[in-house]
């Protein structure tokens, strides 16, 4: 049943598809609007999904708080959910014996669930984010309403059949599809919502933050990012591709994308000339072809993204290859953009300083470690770095200085769920992964009894 109603997804020419519906009490429900939801790859409306509103996030809120009462894309997500379904009989309890000359006293500690649990994911990875919340939300005995982006909904849908197929308790898992500012802002604002877990850009996790601290609400916030990769002169030649593959994976839509590159200068001309054809080599099309770079998400993304290609040009900055890619056969409308190099940029440019969130990446010349180290710091984001040496003192050394929630040391994007997962200064606040995970979903009580 689960896989004919992804088949019947996939099977449906665009526009043809039923819309999409909300997620609450274990069953689909319409809303009172629906709106478009964008296919990036022809530029043109495909599903209509949910346009959220406060009363259906009151419901899909309601339903989650009655089952807190009675209750407790991708082989990724499958792993989320049994990971954090293994961790949970291993990390939560401890006890101790307190002696006094009054007797003894047993203290134990036991972990309870926060509430009804806030999940707001942004549209890359979708499914991926998603279940990074959802798996420990639940495990930890939470009940949840989730609100994936209005640009990437229809995985997270097709999740919610997997919930209710599998005979979930009424109210437990709850979906509210729509925009931020209205879906989102009423979960955030919603008194009965005790924990927002969000992931997204900085600008709105900020205000996530501010609008919860009224309520003192407990808030998990995994921001933007301007990810530096430190490429020292006796660089291990052959790890060129997984450098490239750090800058334009997913068209650079990942949030540890890199998209400053500091290259020590003896191996400055060098690299940009091999760096570029490497960046030459990836296919840019149709993403239901076989290409290693789609569409931008959405047209206003696309914009962004160009804007700062327009921005380097005016800045005398050098585009080496790259921009703006006209894909034909329908999709003449789409956002493509190819694997663009820019080098010719001072660390003061946006384009060293702002979240770009595409396939550009800025070169740039450096000569110590010390003096690499202060300008990959001096962004205010502090997400993922990457150092790439052939000596292991150097990539050490340059890691235990750098501000960022993960450092990868000639590799790139291995991640290993128990490891914290987060970032640092204005990328984020908290951490997430096995262990900080089920410790954010869950209050520590002590229990302390007099023998
Ligand atoms: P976004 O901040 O625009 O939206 C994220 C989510 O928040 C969406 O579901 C959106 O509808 C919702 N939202 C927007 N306004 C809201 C409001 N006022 N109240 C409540 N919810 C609201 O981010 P995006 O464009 O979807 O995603 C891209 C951003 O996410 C990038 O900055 C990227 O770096 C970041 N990101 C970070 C990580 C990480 O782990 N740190 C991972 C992936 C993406």
């Amino acid at each position: 049943e689960f896989k004919a109603i992804i088949q019947k997804l996939i099977d449906s020419p665009d526009n043809q598809h039923e819309p999409l519906t909300n997620f609450i009490a274990n069953s689909f429900e319409k809303p009172e609007k629906w709106m478009d939801s964008v296919n990036p790859a022809t530029g043109k409306p495909w599903i209509k999904i949910p346009d959220g509103s406060a009363i259906e996030v009151d419901a899909a809120v309601a339903a989650a708080k009655e089952a807190f009462k009675t209750v407790m894309d991708i082989p990724r997500c499958v792993q989320n959910f049994r990971d954090f379904a293994n961790a949970a009989l291993y990390t939560l309890s401890t006890s101790k014996i307190l002696e006094q000359p009054a007797g003894k006293c047993v203290n134990y500690v036991k972990h309870d669930p926060v509430g009804v649990a806030g999940l707001i994911s942004p549209w890359n990875l979708p499914l991926y984010l998603l279940s990074f919340k959802l798996a420990p939300a639940l495990v930890a005995g939470n009940t949840v309403v989730c609100k994936p982006s209005e640009m990437t909904s229809v995985t997270a849908w097709v999740l919610m059949h997997a919930f209710k197929l599998v005979g979930f308790p009424v109210g437990v898992v709850n979906m509210i599809m729509g925009e931020g500012k209205t879906a989102g802002q009423r979960l955030v604002d919603h008194p009965d919502v005790h924990l927002i877990s969000f992931t997204g850009s900085t600008v709105i996790g900020k205000k996530i933050q501010e609008d919860s601290a009224k309520m003192n609400k407990k808030v998990s916030l995994e921001m933007g990012g301007k990810n530096p990769g430190i490429v020292y002169a006796n660089y291990r030649k052959s790890d060129i591709a997984t450098i490239a593959r750090s800058s334009f994976l997913n068209q650079g839509e990942i949030c540890l994308c890199t998209s400053r590159l500091f290259v020590q200068k003896p191996i400055f001309e060098e690299f940009v000339k091999s760096y570029v054809e490497e960046a030459e080599k990836f296919t840019v099309g149709n993403p239901t072809t076989a290409v290693q770079i789609g569409a931008m998400n959405s047209k206003i993304h696309y914009e962004k993204v160009k804007k700062y290609i327009e921005i380097a040009k005016n800045e005398g900055g050098n585009i080496h290859c790259g921009g703006v890619k006209t894909i034909l056969n329908g999709c003449e409308d789409g956002y493509y953009i190819a694997p663009t190099v820019i080098t010719g940029l001072p660390d003061s440019s946006q384009c060293m300083t702002d979240e770009i969130f595409g396939p550009v990446v800025c070169i740039t010349p450096f000569e110590t470690a010390e003096e690499v180290i202060e300008r990959a710091n001096s962004t205010s984001y502090g997400l993922s770095a990457t150092v790439w040496s052939a000596n292991t003192d150097e990539l050490l050394n340059t890691a235990n200085e750098l501000r960022a929630g993960t450092v990868w040391c000639n590799t790139w994007l291995a991640r290993e769920l128990s490891m914290p997962f987060g970032g640092c200064k204005q990328s984020g606040t908290g951490r997430e992964g096995l262990h900080d995970s089920l410790h954010f979903y869950s209050d520590a009580k002590t229990v302390c009894v007099n023998l």
